[in-house]
C-alpha cells in the first residue's frame, strides 16, 4: 500500500469523524424552567465581531434580551432599557454578532406566563458548522489524493527488455533512441 493511499484513507476516516461529530456536537443545548416573573441568564464571552447563533423555543411566550455586562448589572435596579436586542416570542432564532469584546448576557424572562414555562436553549451551534465544513473539505482533499495516487499508479514502470546494440546500455524495446549514445533503436516504419 502506497503512502498516498494510507494518507487518503486516514484523511477519509478523520473527515467522516468530523462530519459525524458536527451533527451531534453542541455543548450548549439545554432546557430552562421558569416560574412566573422569573429571570435567568446565560453569559457569553465573545470577541469583537464574533457571532453566536441562538435558538430558543418556549412552551409559551417569554421575553428575550441580549445585554452587555453593564446593562446586565443594572437589571437589579429593574432597568431593562438599553438592551442590544429585545423580543417577546415563543420561538426565537437569531445570529448575534458582538459589537465589541466582552461578556454578553442572554436574558430570558417569564413575564406573563402563569405556572411553569420551559424554554429550550441552543447556542454555539456554529462550532458544529466549522466541524462540518472542515470534514467536507478534508473529504474532498482525500479524494484528490486518491485520484492522484491512481493516476500515478497507471504510469507503468519502464521495463528494460533489451540492450542498445551500439553501447550496451539497458533500453526498452519501445524506445526509438538510446538515451546514452542516441543510436536509433527502431525506425518510424517499424512501430508495433
Ligand atoms: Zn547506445
Amino acid at each position: 500500500m502506497s503512502v498516498s493511499k494510507i494518507l487518503s484513507l486516514l484523511m477519509v476516516l478523520i473527515s467522516i469523524s468530523l462530519i459525524v461529530l458536527s451533527g451531534t456536537y453542541n455543548p450548549h443545548n439545554y432546557v430552562m424552567t421558569f416560574s412566573r416573573g422569573e429571570i435567568k441568564s446565560v453569559a457569553l464571552n465573545l470577541r469583537a465581531g464574533e457571532s453566536e447563533s441562538i435558538t430558543l423555543k418556549g412552551t409559551d411566550t417569554f421575553t428575550f434580551y441580549i445585554m452587555n455586562e453593564s446593562k446586565y448589572n443594572s437589571i437589579e435596579n429593574g432597568n431593562f432599557t438599553g438592551s442590544l436586542y429585545v423580543n417577546t416570542t415563543s420561538d426565537e432564532s437569531l445570529v448575534f454578532t458582538a459589537p465589541g469584546s466582552g461578556v454578553y448576557y442572554l436574558v430570558i424572562a417569564n413575564v406573563n406566563t402563569p405556572g411553569f414555562l420551559q424554554v429550550s436553549v441552543d447556542y454555539g451551534s456554529h462550532n458544529g458548522m466549522y466541524l462540518l465544513i472542515s470534514g467536507v473539505l478534508l473529504f474532498v482533499a482525500s479524494i484528490l489524493v486518491l485520484v492522484y495516487d491512481i493516476l500515478n499508479f497507471k504510469q507503468e514502470p519502464v521495463s528494460f527488455d533489451t540492450v542498445c546494440p551500439n553501447c550496451g546500455t539497458k533500453v526498452s524495446k519501445s524506445w526509438h533512441y538510446c538515451p546514452n549514445c542516441r543510436y536509433i533503436l527502431k525506425g518510424d516504419d517499424d512501430e508495433q
